[in-house]
């Protein structure tokens, strides 16, 4: 059962089952993240290395409302050519956080993400209990969580002894700046590491914040999943300055090697990329031409086997990884 866990669909999945209203919410937000984009974005800031592995040998991949993605050619990480303070003005851009935390908008999200975030919880039980031979009286650090329901099913789980939560919109930015967070036992980092142009730094802040053995669960659009390379800047689920950092499986490795974890677990549950990207299938590059043929002509069976490799060897665009903190 709870290898069937599938928390993070693409968030595409869950609003076409949930209908018009969630929608025009993620409308809504996509045409305030361009609005800033074409206002502030004047020039790629020069990026020359890749923020993940640092390696110059970086491409450019694709360019979206005029802001260029670049391409690791070593750690295959996907990253924004965009300025710091650019990125940091989107992160408290008001406009976003009055969609975001809007009754309607926390409501509708609760209501369509209820399921999943359970079985998140029911996935983090079995794994801690793997990883750290007991499922209870944790004490969670929670970086990004902007659901209300899900900071709440945390707290009241008997996962969570001690909560705390850290650079969230549901929090004011003074009651951030004075937290000092006791090392806690596991960090959450949920569609986070999205937004951030120095990733080892936060790595690093995650190591200083967490028991020894203590386990960082991260989850993140993976700059090597199918629907991330086949639909580069037609994918309506990546945008700037949403995602401004996609890694690869190897840079989240990298990463993790490099600042003092030991990576435990990376697995990409999807089961809906294929269809996705079959649903969008004229943002397939044009000399794509094996993926074109594929979805003119694959049949049901086929598709199918398609979307299981792609889930099981770990090519799908949302990873999940568990990594435990060494030293
Ligand atoms: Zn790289």
């Amino acid at each position: 059962m709870l290898t069937a866990f599938n928390y993070y669909e693409p968030e595409e999945e869950s609003r076409i089952q949930t209908g018009m209203k969630e929608t025009s919410l993620f409308e809504q937000e996509m045409n305030v993240a361009e609005r800033f984009t074409r206002i502030h974005y004047k020039a790629p800031a020069g990026r020359t290395k890749c923020v993940v592995c640092g390696s110059n040998k970086i491409l450019e991949f694709y360019e979206k409302w005029g802001v260029k993605y670049l391409r690791c050619s070593d750690c295959y990480s996907i990253m924004a050519d965009v300025q710091e303070e650019d990125v940091e003005e989107y992160t408290h851009l008001k406009e976003m956080r009055d969609i975001r935390l809007s009754d309607e908008s926390q409501r509708i999200g609760s209501e369509s993400r209820q399921q999943r975030w359970k079985e998140l919880l029911d996935w983090l039980q079995y794994r801690t209990f793997r990883y750290c031979g007991r499922n209870t009286n944790f004490s969670i650090l929670d970086y990004g969580n902007r659901w209300k329901g899900l900071s709440q099913l945390l707290q009241e789980s008997a996962l969570c002894g001690k909560y705390e939560l850290r650079d969230s919109i549901l929090i004011d930015r003074e009651q951030d700046e004075d937290a000092k967070a006791e090392p806690a036992d596991l960090i959450l980092a949920l569609d986070y590491i999205q937004q951030k142009i120095k990733p080892i730094q936060f790595f690093r802040e995650v190591h200083n914040n967490l028991k020894k053995d203590g386990l960082f669960i991260l989850g993140v659009k993976a700059g090597s999943g199918f629907d991330i390379l086949t639909l580069r800047g037609n994918n309506k689920n990546t945008f700037p300055y949403e995602h401004i950092l996609m890694p690869s499986k190897e840079g989240i490795s990298v990463m993790l090697v490099q600042t003092g974890f030991e990576l435990l677990e990376f697995t990409t549950p999807g089961t809906f990329d294929l269809n996705y990207v079959k649903a969008n299938k004229d943002g397939v590059a044009e000399d794509d031409y094996f993926m074109r043929y594929f979805l003119e002509t694959a049949t049901p069976g086929a598709e199918a086997d398609f979307q299981r490799f792609i889930q099981k060897r770990g090519l799908s665009s949302y990873a999940q990884v568990i990594a435990r903190r060494m030293d």
